[in-house]
């Protein structure tokens, strides 16, 4: 036992650990800089009304292009953005973008777009939040009422009276609230039934199996009849098959999001396929 514990001890110290560490070190100093480089951009994946089959809104998802590493996928470096705290002026900068992008998209008669945007924990405990989120739909001119933005379960239960507070100041501003990856943090419901959010996006480790595995079945139905008696509109994220997407729609889930329909897209491609589906109410 004593030896295991030196042993456990000693492969802390390995060269390979220390590499990982400089790693980290290294991309850290590269991330500060990234967005002042213009080496951040945004791609936009559809969401898809299930009872039109339309495009009804787009989640924009960042991407970095590294100059030597290439595209660098945000499960690598938002979780190295929120230790270092730079997730609080690349989130400034993503809300402003997809506020411009979607405002863009209007200008050329894509109307009543929802943008979806993701908050991190970080950002939704700052003091300025609503006060950001209010610059960003002022300068771009976009229409609060179409911007959502996405939190997780975790982020809002970290201090959750403090999370009502600052949902309340977003709701009287207009702005939509969805809950990500929802089953997979703890689900207070007391606290569910407080929050005052518009939607509930079924994660995708519950969608993956949905045709094949009863469980995850059960837990779809179940999240869309929750939300159905909440009062929420409820999304399925990472629907990849006809399979999935029919499952989806005989439950009566309001919209789909996944590899299926579109995977996210570069700006361009993007208005390409929004302008050639522009039949928006
Ligand atoms: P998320 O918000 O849950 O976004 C959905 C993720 O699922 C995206 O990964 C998307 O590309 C992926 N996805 C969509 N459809 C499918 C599908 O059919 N199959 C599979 N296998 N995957 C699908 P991505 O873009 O790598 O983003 C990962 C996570 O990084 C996001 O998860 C979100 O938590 C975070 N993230 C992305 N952009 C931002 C951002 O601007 N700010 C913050 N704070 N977090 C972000
Ligand atoms: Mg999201
Ligand atoms: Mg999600
Ligand atoms: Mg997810």
């Amino acid at each position: 036992r004593a030896m295991e514990n030196v042993l456990e001890r000693f492969q802390f110290y390995t060269p390979a650990l220390n590499g990982q560490v400089s790693h980290r070190l290294q991309m850290a100093s590269h991330l500060r800089h990234a967005v002042r480089k213009k080496e951040m951009l945004l791609h936009y994946q559809p969401q898809v009304s299930l009872q039109s089959g339309k495009i009804v809104g787009v989640e924009a998802l960042l991407r970095w292009q590294h100059p030597e590493k290439g595209m660098i996928s945000p499960m690598e470096f938002i979780p190295l953005a929120e230790e270092t705290g730079l997730i609080v002026p690349i989130g400034e900068w993503v809300l402003r973008t997809a506020c411009e992008q979607a405002q863009r998209w209007h200008d050329l008669g894509v109307h009543g777009l929802t943008m979806a945007v993701n908050l991190s924990a970080k950002q939704f405990a700052q003091k300025n939040l609503a006060a950001m989120v209010r610059q960003a739909l002022d300068d771009s001119g976009f229409s609060s009422h179409c911007l959502e933005l996405e939190l997780t379960e975790s982020a809002s239960m970290e201090s959750p009276e403090k999370s009502i507070e600052v949902m309340k100041l977003l709701k009287a501003m207009g702005v939509r609230l969805s809950i990500d990856d929802f089953g997979t943090g703890y689900s207070n419901l007391n606290y569910l039934k407080r929050f005052p959010v518009d939607q509930l996006k079924i994660d995708r480790s519950f969608v993956r199996d949905v045709g094949t595995d009863a469980d995850d079945l059960a837990i779809a139905r179940a999240v869309i009849a929750l939300a159905r008696s909440l009062h929420l509109e409820v999304l399925a994220e990472g629907v990849e098959d006809l399979v999935q997407y029919e499952i989806m729609k005989e439950n009566g889930c309001d919209k789909v999001q996944g590899y299926y329909f579109s995977t996210p897209l570069a700006v361009d491609e993007c208005t390409r396929l929004l302008l050639a589906r522009s039949t928006f109410s």
